[in-house]
């Protein structure tokens, strides 16, 4: 399970980690100010822990009732006045049990509960003002340093994380260097809430969440076609590029896990069951199950390179307060692969799966970012292997023409890998895809094949995943989109509507012929006025709506709308059926019918 932000704050530092560098420094800081002006207005409240984050910082605070809006405000307007003050912030140095005195007579436990964790003998404190706060720095010079921030919202979170500890009200801000910065921040925010795939996972019946299944969707028609779709797309994308799919078991013995190491090390985010007094996991990776397929035949160096697709349903036990929509679930399904390649295999693998990722994401209209990671200090396998492999890396990306950020010692301990993050239509990013060379696993699980010289060898296994899970993919596709898919994915794809009862006849012989076509279409036919049935087609994001009355039904056309509004005039249906057919078939991203 990945840490909480709280988790990693606290082990990384004790305290406070704070990049030196301007943006993070200043959210730092304003996360100070912000506290300072909570202990003024409401003497009562505790102070936890308060950290720069991606785009703003916040700070958590115990206190009896959660903070309203006008809370807000008023925090808001005092901070004004500390920045407008002028405090320096300066740095004090106190010996750890020194401090804890300080923070104990002060009545602020969680300080004190902090500094009891660190392993340090001298603390630093930082002061602006009236307020104290354990830190590790750095700050700006002063509170006037400060100029453009905004409180954004307060909601409550659990001390480290961890609901058996006492429930905090956290208050969320940001903080820019100029005033474009924080407008444009605010737009890009309000954007996402209106796109949020919560939301429009609602509004257009994609799925549903119910508390009997906490992490779980419960795919609806609408919604399960979107995935249908997507396998398809896997499917037909997987089987030209000379992949098998397979397919294995959910529900596997421990025993298994043991050996694959994910006993030792994640088996308190497996789920166990017994069974006739033995344990059980549900998988969390479909790894250790494809070496069992591997290891299922004698390989010779002919034979190679296998590449196994296998769509497994995962499990993860993430923890309930963690989970977000299709963000964050504790069932998912992963577009998994395994490769497994002889050594002079590896970089022509590397290359062909990168150049499928570009292909794929350019399907989504979504741009990729390529970051390798190289070996880290606790690693396994041999000098040469890593040699080797991070060289294989290294020249798939550039015999792709890729441009790719380093991140020297990132790598996993059993191999080196390449992420790929894509980039949104708000500019947000998303680490999805993942190409990840093992040597471990072919070790622990015995793998060979026979070589050329008939001596048996070890195969190079690579983990990819591309969509990464469905359920977080279609959650970023649904924002991305702001839920009006590509035709190809639309659940509907286009719906007829007759002007009036008169041309319901015409309207269901159009509709006919797009559903014999495969067209995946609605006829709207109800007795309601047709604007209100336009829009709320479009409400619906349906790509196409076909309009027929008396001149249509005459001359075999159909008036034709786009869910934008775009009105593009009458087309004949049978131009309207081929060029429907041919954007759905070549998965076009944008819609092109019409034109
Ligand atoms: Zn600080
Ligand atoms: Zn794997």
């Amino acid at each position: 399970m990945a840490e909480s932000e709280e988790e990693r704050h606290l082990k990384l530092t004790g305290e406070f980690d704070c990049a030196p560098e301007p943006l993070p420094t200043l959210r730092h800081s304003t996360s100070h100010v912000m506290a300072q002006a909570v202990r003024q207005l409401f003497p009562e409240v505790k102070v936890a822990i308060g950290p720069a984050i991606e785009d703003g910082f916040y700070y958590d605070f115990l206190k009896a009732t959660p903070f309203t809006p006008e809370d807000l405000e008023r925090i808001e307007a005092r901070m004004r006045e500390i920045v407008k003050a002028d405090h320096k912030f300066t740095r004090e140095e106190m010996p750890r049990e020194a401090a804890i005195a300080f923070f104990e007579e002060r009545g602020e436990p969680f300080k004190v509960e902090i500094l009891r964790g660190i392993d340090a003998p001298t603390v630093s404190l930082y002061h602006q003002g009236d307020f104290v706060d354990l830190c590790r720095g750095p700050h700006v010079a002063s509170t006037r340093a400060i100029k453009v921030f905004k409180l954004l919202s307060s909601s409550g979170a659990y001390w480290r994380g961890d609901e058996k500890n006492p429930m905090l009200q956290r208050i969320y801000g940001t903080a820019w260097l100029t005033k474009d910065e924080l407008d444009k921040y605010l737009w890009r925010l309000e954007e996402a809430k209106k796109r949020d795939h919560r939301k429009l996972g609602r509004e257009l019946d994609l799925f549903l969440f119910n508390e009997v299944a906490p992490g779980v969707p419960f795919w609806l028609p609408n919604g399960w076609l979107i995935v249908r779709e997507l396998e398809r797309f896997v499917r037909e994308v997987l089987d030209a590029r000379g992949y098998d799919e397979i397919s294995t078991p959910i529900l596997v013995n421990k025993r298994l896990w043991e050996q694959s190491g994910h006993w030792e090390h994640y088996a308190e985010n497996m789920f166990t069951v017994e069974v006739e007094e033995e344990t059980f996991g549900l998988k969390p990776m479909n790894c250790p199950e494809s070496t069992i397929v591997y290891r299922h035949a004698l390989r010779s160096y002919r034979d190679l390179p296998l590449r196994y697709s296998d769509m497994g349903r995962l499990h993860r036990n993430e923890r309930s307060g963690t989970l977000t929509g299709l963000f964050r679930v504790r069932q998912f399904t992963q577009d998994d692969a395994h490769i497994y390649c002889r050594p002079d295999q590896l970089q022509d693998e590397i290359t062909a799966v990168l150049e499928l990722v570009r292909a794929w994401y350019k399907t989504f209209d979504l741009q990729p970012f390529y970051k390798l990671s190289t070996r880290p200090e606790k690693r396994l396998g041999t000098e040469e292997q890593w040699d080797r492999a991070e060289a294989a890396l290294h020249d798939a990306l550039r015999a792709t023409g890729l441009v790719y950020d380093l991140n020297p010692g990132e790598g996993a301990f059993y191999g080196p890998k390449i992420d790929i993050d894509i980039q949104d239509v708000l500019g947000r990013r998303w680490q999805i895809a993942t190409v990840q060379v093992d040597f471990a696993q072919p070790d622990r699980f015995s793998l060979e094949f026979i070589d050329t010289d008939g001596q048996p060898r070890r195969p190079i296994m690579v983990h990819r995943a591309i969509f990464g899970s469905f359920e977080r993919f279609i959650g970023i596709l649904t924002e991305h989109f702001a839920g009006a898919f590509p035709t190809w994915l639309a659940p509907v794809q286009a719906r007829v509507l007759p002007i009036s009862e008169k041309h319901a006849e015409y309207g269901r012989a159009v509709f006919e012929r797009l559903r014999e076509a495969r067209v995946r279409v609605e006829l709207d036919d109800r007795n309601e006025k047709l604007g209100y049935r336009i829009r709320e087609a479009q409400l619906h994001k349906v790509p196409y709506m076909l309009v027929v009355g008396e001149r249509e039904a005459q001359a075999g056309t159909a008036s034709l709308r786009r869910r934008t509004g775009e009105d593009l005039g009458a087309v004949p249906v049978d131009r309207i059926v081929s060029e429907l057919g041919a954007e759905i078939g070549s998965r076009s991203a944008t819609l092109t019918v019409g034109r």
